[in-house]
């Protein structure tokens, strides 16, 4: 189907970006157009103005702050993640997950910033930068602010960005001796995934989300408690999350039904945690 008719910018800064978001009630970013071009076809969503983020260079960096953190621009494709040595030497998982989105072609044009700020329930990343403990800085009219993974995602299709607003960068911390781990099912290879987790462990301490059994990324706190200072051995992980799908509430569609949903994200968080225990410092 074409496109409804849509007026078109592509700012050179992002403050030139901002004041277009502010000024025209319609408008809508545009990075890789891998969701809001086929959304826009199939008529789900009529933004009257596309500003298009491809020239502004400042977003497609990948850096470290003062601070040691690993900084990824909003324009940064998951291309570019796969390539990168700052993320190779940080937070190797990021590339890792990127690698396994979709096609070639998605990967070469989606956006990390996309990603999350389109926050489809059944994404890769949301789960996996809860887990990491990103933040994420957002830049409007009034200034920029940061907010934590853990109130970036806010609902299906929806996160902290408001109207007017920009996503500019995500800061994940550095591994620093964590193993990271990132398991699911998907609907094929390479597909859309039915149910996934993440997870680190560090020095005793283990994050766990699941993805696809909610609107936004959960954290699987019983289970984390249940393993924190404990021996990570496939019993004792397989033992602490019994149970967690009993606390979830997933959907039933197509692809599955709530409770196989549950079953799932049992099953991936164990398999999440098992890889990241194999991967930390003393592994
Ligand atoms: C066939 C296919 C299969 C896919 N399968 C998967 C999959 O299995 N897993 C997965 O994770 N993804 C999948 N995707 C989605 C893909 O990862 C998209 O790239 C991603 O969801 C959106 O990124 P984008 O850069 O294309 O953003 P766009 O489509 O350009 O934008 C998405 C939304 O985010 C907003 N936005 C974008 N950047 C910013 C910003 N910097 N600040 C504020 N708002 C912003 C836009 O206004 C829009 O509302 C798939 C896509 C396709 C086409």
């Amino acid at each position: 189907m074409l496109l409804r008719e849509v007026d078109y910018a592509r700012p050179a800064t992002v403050d030139e970006a901002i004041a277009l978001l502010t000024t025209y009630e319609g408008a809508r970013p545009l990075a890789g157009g891998q969701t809001i071009v086929n959304v826009m076809k199939a008529r789900a969503a009529a933004p009257d103005v596309l500003v298009d983020l491809a020239d502004l260079d400042e977003l497609r960096t990948i850096g470290f702050s003062s601070e040691g953190l690993l900084e990824i621009g909003a324009m940064v494709t998951y291309t570019q993640l796969m390539g990168s040595s700052e993320v190779e030497v940080a937070r190797p998982i990021l590339a890792e997950v990127a690698s396994t989105i979709a096609d070639v072609q998605v990967r070469n044009r989606g956006t990390i910033g996309g990603n999350v700020c389109v926050n489809d329930p059944t994404n890769h990343l949301p789960p996996l930068l809860v887990v990491l403990d990103a933040t994420f800085a957002i830049r409007g009219a009034s200034g920029e602010r940061t907010v934590p993974a853990d109130e970036f995602f806010l609902g299906v299709y929806m996160s902290a960005v408001e109207e007017g607003e920009l996503l500019t960068k995500i800061c994940v911390p550095p591994s620093s001796g964590a193993g990271d781990g990132f398991a699911g099912v998907t609907i094929g290879k390479h597909g859309t995934y039915i149910a996934d987790a993440a997870a680190t462990v560090a020095e005793g301490d283990v994050r766990i989300a699941l993805g696809c059994v909610a609107a936004v990324p959960v954290r699987a706190t019983s289970m984390e408690e249940r393993l924190a200072g404990r021996d990570l051995s496939e019993a004792s992980v397989r033992a602490a999350a019994e149970g967690l799908g009993a606390t979830l509430d997933p959907p039933s569609d197509v692809h599955g039904s709530a409770d196989y949903r549950r079953r799932l994200a049992e099953v991936s968080a164990v398999r999440a945690v098992l890889q990241a225990a194999g991967r930390g410092k003393g592994a």
